[in-house]
């Protein structure tokens, strides 16, 4: 197949990128590097089996050679950069996913969106199912993203229902791993990079709201295998054991063997005080499940943050 993926300069493209790759694919990658990096993909440039361009996706994209898959991740992820960059958040979200499935509609082509948890907003369903339909502030600071995603499910079903679109909807709940960016502002980047660096730990509130955190690894075989399925409905993609975030970050000092102690920050608004995937349907639909916990995959993180800390002097990037 040849799938064109956007936001393939991004920690979550760059991955998919590689793995379509790894199985005989080809990849044209579209990427507006707002929060990407061509380090992400600097492994790639001799090969001529992929290629990117360089384009805002909220603006029109026309594809000469054929494309049999789009995958659309260009979108900011992180809370720190949704809030700096609200309108090109809300655009990448409508706009560019308008544009992204009128080249899959053009081309005959299946398209995956990659959706979040965070349509289920600060939910009151607990874990959280794809059958429940969220809790979100619309107009709130998170709403620039959370309402955004709201839309783009709701065009692909549009597209899927009226133009009989062949469509995905991952709805990705946390996920961390190499490339990273250590100035990502997510939490994981955020407390390794703080600790290796020996500074405070920026817990915010008391620490006791809930992620689930997925590894890379096994975040990107169930959008692989979601994409060679043929369900049409959004399906939860993450690793259903819950922590505080103040669980992690102890586990982070101890994994780094770092000196931190730990800070209390004023918490985000309406940040999710909960959330936990129910993955029932992707065991069933995908036969998938995490693989690795987080304690493995916190080890296989932090290497590619030391490098940065000690070569670079990396910093991490806190809301406050
Ligand atoms: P990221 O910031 O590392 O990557 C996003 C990529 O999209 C970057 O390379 C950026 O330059 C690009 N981009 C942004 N706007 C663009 C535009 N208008 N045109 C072209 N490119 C643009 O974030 P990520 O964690 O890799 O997230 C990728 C996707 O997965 C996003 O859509 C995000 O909403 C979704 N997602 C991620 C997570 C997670 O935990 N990582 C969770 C839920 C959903
Ligand atoms: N968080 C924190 N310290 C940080 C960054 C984040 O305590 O330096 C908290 C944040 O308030 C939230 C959780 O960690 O409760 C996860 O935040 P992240 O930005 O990773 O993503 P979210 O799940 O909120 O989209």
């Amino acid at each position: 197949m040849r799938v064109l993926i956007t936001g393939a300069a991004g920690f979550l493209g760059s991955h998919l990128v590689d793995r379509f790759l790894a199985e005989g694919h080809r990849v044209v990658g579209v990427d507006n590097f707002v929060t990407g990096s061509w380090r992400n993909l600097r492994h790639l440039q001799d090969r001529d089996d992929f290629f990117l361009i360089e384009h805002d996706i909220s603006g029109p994209l026309y594809l000469a050679d054929r494309v049999d898959g789009v995958l659309h991740f260009a979108s900011p992820a992180s809370p720190v950069d949704y809030l700096e960059l609200p309108i090109q958040t809300l655009k990448v979200g409508s706009l560019g996913t308008h544009v992204s499935l009128g080249l899959a509609k053009a081309h005959k082509a299946r398209f995956l969106l990659a959706s979040t948890s965070e349509v289920y907003g600060d939910p009151q369903v607990h874990p959280q199912s794809e059958d429940y339909w969220g809790h979100v502030n619309p107009i709130g600071p998170r709403g620039v993203y959370d309402e955004a995603k709201r839309f783009a499910e709701a065009i692909t079903m549009a597209y899927h229902r009226y133009h009989g679109l062949d469509t995905r909807i991952a709805r990705i709940f946390n996920t961390y791993g190499p490339r990273m960016r250590p100035a990502d502002g997510r939490v994981v980047s955020n407390f390794i990079v703080q600790a290796l660096r020996g500074d405070p730990i920026t817990l915010y509130g008391d620490g006791s709201q809930t992620r689930s955190f997925c590894f890379v690894e096994d975040e990107v075989e169930g959008i692989f295998r979601l994409f060679f399925s043929d369900y049409n409905g959004p399906v939860n993609l993450g690793n259903p054991r819950e922590f505080t975030v103040r669980q992690l970050a102890e586990m982070v000092v101890r994994e780094t063997g770092s000196s931190s102690r730990l800070l209390e920050r004023p918490l985000p608004e309406d940040d999710p005080k909960v959330r936990r995937p129910d993955i029932s349907l992707a065991r069933d639909l995908l036969a998938w499940a995490p693989a690795v916990d987080l304690r493995n995959g916190l080890r296989a993180t932090i290497p590619h943050f030391r490098a940065l800390v000690e070569e670079e002097g990396a910093q991490a990037r806190t809301l406050h």
